[in-house]
Formats: C-alpha cells, structure tokens, sequence
C-alpha cells in the first residue's frame, strides 16, 4: 500500500505560475485593445479563445511533467486516468512507492 505524501510545491509553484500568465494574458490583451485601436472587440475575442486554448494545451503538458520530489523519475501521468471535476491530481511514484498529494484538483472544464 502506498503511502500519501503531501507535495505541496508543485501545487503551489503549478497556481502561481497559472495565476501570473493569466494576469500576463489580461495585460496584453487590454494593452492590445487601448494602444492599438484597429484591435476590435472580434480581434480581442479571436485572441482571447486563441489563448485560451494554447492555456489549457499548456496546463496539459504541465501535468504530465511532474517529477518525484524524493528520487526526481519523471511521472508522465496523474493516478487519476479518467478524472471527474474536482478529483484530487496526485502523482504515484513506484520507485518510491509513494504517491504525492499535490493538493490541486481538476478543475470544472475539460
Ligand atoms: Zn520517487
């Protein structure tokens, strides 16, 4: 039986992150539509669903990046295959046998 482990630099370093490039994203997105007038409300929305996409493509490859904090082997996957909002995203380290409670959740929207 595999002991939980809380790692919750991950999670924390995982939200900050997420939290700075939408903050990134708002930003360049009203600079768009102020200094640059000809950018209308259907550019702003193309950009907007654009990133949006490229955001949650990019969180994806996120999660399938997390090391073992312990023996650093690269886990590709959560434990959680097929996850319903709100799942707990932990990653189960063999080596170790350990598996590391991230303390994030999957979030409403797939
Ligand atoms: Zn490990």
């Amino acid at each position: 039986m595999a002991v939980v482990k809380d790692d919750w630099r991950f999670g924390l370093r995982y939200f900050v992150v997420s939290a700075a490039s939408a903050l990134a994203a708002a930003g360049a997105i009203a600079a768009t539509y102020f200094l640059w007038p000809p950018a209308t409300l259907p550019v702003v929305l193309v950009v907007l669903v654009g990133g949006f996409i490229w955001f949650m493509f990019w969180q994806r490859r996120r999660l399938g990046s997390y090391h073992c904090p312990k023996c650093r082997r690269h886990i590709p996957e959560p434990t959680i295959k097929h996850p319903q909002p709100e799942d707990p995203i932990h990653y189960y380290c063999p080596a170790c046998d350990i598996e590391w409670d991230t303390r994030l959740r999957h979030p409403d929207v797939d």
